[in-house]
């Protein structure tokens, strides 16, 4: 697979042949201009797609395991409880990426996840629009912000973490290597945020659900509570368990502290 740091050394062998080859022949300058819009077009890419694993290592589905993974970002907000009662009626747990700043306005919901089987992880603090230009000394800061105020509500200190918008860039890679944490994507994106009918985000996930993938939804709003029924009664139609990603993955998602 193609790696941030394979395609930069190709940008730089490319540029080098070009100036060595340069030396003894006419070359058409328009090739360096050309390995630098491919480089270009690869590092915006894989920049967006958290999936490539083009800037740093993440978990996105597990083939080998019988269950799927639920996966809620962007809470705690007024429709988790909703999102927490359908769970427990179908008996399904889930793993809830949260806001910092949100964790503060609803603590009591953070304790309720843990209380009922549910795994948390870090979705910053603030979740900024311009997440993917803060440096890495501002991402480490918005990542161990989070961590605190789920420690300061939960006594624990969670090792998974989700980049807003599944953007990643070189500075979120040094962060999450001076934090520590696990990073987690997604095989299945369900756009609940963007596409307006319920039917249709349905089709998105009921295309790809199978054993082992990890869906990505949001407790953000009425429309991702009625598609997460639709989708729990599809579990259960094909008896399906939903695991918290530390089950699907086998690893922990707390830190002893
Ligand atoms: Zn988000």
């Amino acid at each position: 697979m193609l790696t941030h740091r394979l395609n930069t050394t190709l940008l730089i062998l490319g540029v080098f042949l070009w100036l060595v080859v340069r030396l003894f022949y006419p070359v058409n300058p328009v090739f360096p201009v050309a390995i630098f819009l491919l480089w270009l077009f690869f590092t915006v890419m894989g920049s967006f797609s958290i999936r490539w694993n083009y800037h740093l290592y993440a978990r996105h589905e597990n083939p080998a395991s019988p269950d799927v993974a639920l996966t809620f970002d962007d809470g705690p907000t007024e429709y988790t409880p909703r999102v927490l009662d359908l769970l427990k009626e179908f008996n399904r747990k889930a793993t809830f990426f949260l806001i910092g700043r949100q964790v503060e306005k609803y603590p009591g919901l953070v304790q309720r996840m843990l209380a009922e089987g549910h795994t948390v992880g870090n979705h910053t603090w603030s979740h900024a629009r311009n997440t993917g230009f803060l440096n890495a000394g501002e991402m480490e800061a918005e990542i161990r912000a989070c961590d605190r105020a789920i420690q300061a509500v939960t006594a624990r200190k969670v090792k998974f973490y989700r980049p807003p918008f599944g953007v990643t860039n070189p500075s979120v890679k040094k962060a999450v290597q001076k934090t520590g944490h696990n990073v987690m994507g997604w095989s299945v994106r369900s756009l609940d945020t963007v596409i307006p009918e319920e039917g249709k985000i349905l089709e998105r996930i009921f295309r790809s659900l199978r054993p082992g993938k990890v869906i990505l939804l949001h407790d953000t709003s009425q429309k991702s509570v009625n598609v997460l029924r639709e989708v729990l009664k599809e579990l259960e139609r094909r008896s399906l368990r939903a695991v918290p990603l530390d089950e699907l993955f086998n690893l922990k998602a707390y830190e002893e502290i």
